[in-house]
């Protein structure tokens, strides 16, 4: 094909993909949120094995949208409260569309000057969002789990390298034990990262009150016990109720003790960015590196999260590679592969840029206290509702609700089956969790797109599985035969 037939395959697949987006982006409020169809379906349209011979492009496209729309998850629909996901401003999405229109490889000045600059303005932008040191450095990864590992490789080289250890030389055998003490708030991809760092083994956990914020009093204790390298990890915006660690007290004890703080804050950071809610997040600024995502709370597509360290020459040295092919930059500019553990990657620098240029300090805040405001609107609807408690304080955007079913039926029957009429139906798609043993629905409010009326919707919705997962109960047995 020639060049010039290329280009018109290619801007002809974009116009149907365009085509196809404006029926697709419809307001999703009128369908079911969930899958309409089961893995035997989809596998029976999308999973035979390889053709010999390919298919034409505009036919590839018509297969996927065919067989694959039937099997999404609506995620970024404006009444959709499961995990914390959050949509995707137009701006990004159109972003997401240009970055693969460019196909720029973000490792290396070298491979894509715009990416690396708009990499370095947009690190700029976040760690003045963050409220951050200024000298912090940056890396735009995949995820926050990614995040977390990177921020965790640039901790294990600085408290090793504090003890006379060079880790990346000399890895880990014969190293002088580290002791981590882990919030038993932190989520999963925090322990993952230890363990694909070789440092599960050094673990210790960090006791929680009942909302999941760290106690002060158990790590004073820990940390009394403590003597060389240390890295404390902390919980900003628990998974399950939003709750964030006494930030402050952690960074200046762990401090005390020559520790590295480490953040979870995938969701949690966002919040330095509101004058509302800033104060749930005060002494962020003091930790020695954070993980969060743009993905979720900030509604750019995914993949996108952020790594942010306090200590350049440390995160560089955990990440840095350099081989002879590999050229780096020379005028002391950054090369984004320094990092991240990535080395070719999408510029996804670029969907950042676009977004919070888009919405400048002031439209980020809105975003974040629009949907802290709805959280707590939908929160107020349900603690006076009867039957329903509301577990956490509603601190950011997470809601977590624990039902009393009005018969012999179990908490957990009785939640599975309000959780499966929410996610059989048009609004408020949920999931369950389990929080201090008691089964719980965990409703987060993330969507830029998210209103009062939507969250009314959705909580007309919840009450209602509710009442008729208790009506249920009163069916005569027969009627399930
Ligand atoms: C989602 C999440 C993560 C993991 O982030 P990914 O972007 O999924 O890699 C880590 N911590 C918390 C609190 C999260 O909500």
């Amino acid at each position: 094909m020639t060049d010039a037939g290329a280009r018109e395959v290619t801007v002809d697949l974009l116009r149907a993909v365009g085509d196809y987006s404006s029926t697709y982006l419809r307001d999703p409020r009128s369908e079911r949120t969930g899958s309409v169809v089961d893995r035997a379906e989809l596998r029976r349209g999308l999973a035979a094995p390889l053709s010999r011979n390919g298919v034409d492009a505009q036919t590839v496209l018509s297969e996927l949208i065919e067989h694959g729309e039937p099997g999404l998850l609506h995620s970024g629909a404006p009444t959709f409260l499961g995990f914390v996901m959050g949509g995707a401003y137009p701006v990004a999405v159109a972003t997401e569309w240009l970055t693969s229109v460019w196909d720029q490889c973000g490792a290396l000045y070298a491979t894509s000057p715009t990416a690396a600059v708009v990499e370095e303005a947009v690190s700029r932008w976040l760690v003045t969002l963050f409220g951050l040191p200024p000298h912090t450095s940056v890396g735009i990864t995949t995820g926050c789990a990614t995040a977390n590992l990177t921020g965790l490789a640039a901790a294990r080289h600085h408290v090793l390298a504090a003890h006379g250890w060079d880790v990346e030389r000399d890895g880990l055998i014969g190293a002088p034990p580290p002791r981590i003490l882990v919030s038993q708030g932190c989520h999963v991809t925090v322990h993952r990262a230890l363990r694909l760092l070789g440092l599960a083994g050094q673990v210790t956990p960090v006791e929680t009150d009942d909302q999941g914020r760290m106690r002060v009093r158990a790590l004073e204790a820990e940390l009394t016990r403590t003597s060389g390298p240390l890295i404390v990890c902390g919980q900003v915006g628990n998974v399950d109720s939003g709750a964030v660690d006494p930030l402050e007290a952690v960074c200046d004890l762990a401090h005390e003790y020559d520790g590295w703080v480490h953040f979870d804050a995938a969701f949690g950071m966002w919040a330095a960015a509101s004058d509302t809610v800033r104060h749930h997040v005060s002494g962020l600024e003091k930790a020695d590196s954070w993980a969060t995502d743009a993905h979720k709370w900030l509604n750019v597509p995914y993949d996108c999260g952020v790594v942010l360290c306090a200590h350049p020459t440390s995160h560089r040295a955990a990440l840095r590679t350099s081989a002879e092919y590999l050229t780096p930059a020379v005028d002391g500019g950054l090369d984004p592969v320094d990092y991240t553990p990535d080395m070719s990657r999408r510029a996804r620098s670029l969907v950042l840029w676009a977004t919070l240029r888009h919405l400048g300090a002031d439209g980020v805040a809105d975003l974040i206290d629009r949907c802290c405001t709805l959280a707590r609107r939908l929160a107020a609807g349900l603690a006076h509702t009867d039957g329903v408690t509301v577990v956490n304080d509603v601190v950011l955007n997470q809601v977590l609700v624990a039902f009393t079913p009005d018969d012999q039926t179990t908490d957990a029957e009785h939640l599975t089956r309000i959780v499966t009429a929410l996610q059989r139906g048009p609004v408020a798609w949920a999931s369950p969790t389990t929080w201090r043993g008691r089964p719980c629905l965990r409703l987060s409010v993330c969507n830029w797109q998210t209103t009062a009326h939507d969250i009314d919707q959705c909580l007309a919705a919840i009450v209602s599985a509710h009442r008729d997962a208790g009506a249920r109960l009163h069916t005569p047995i027969e009627e399930f035969a």
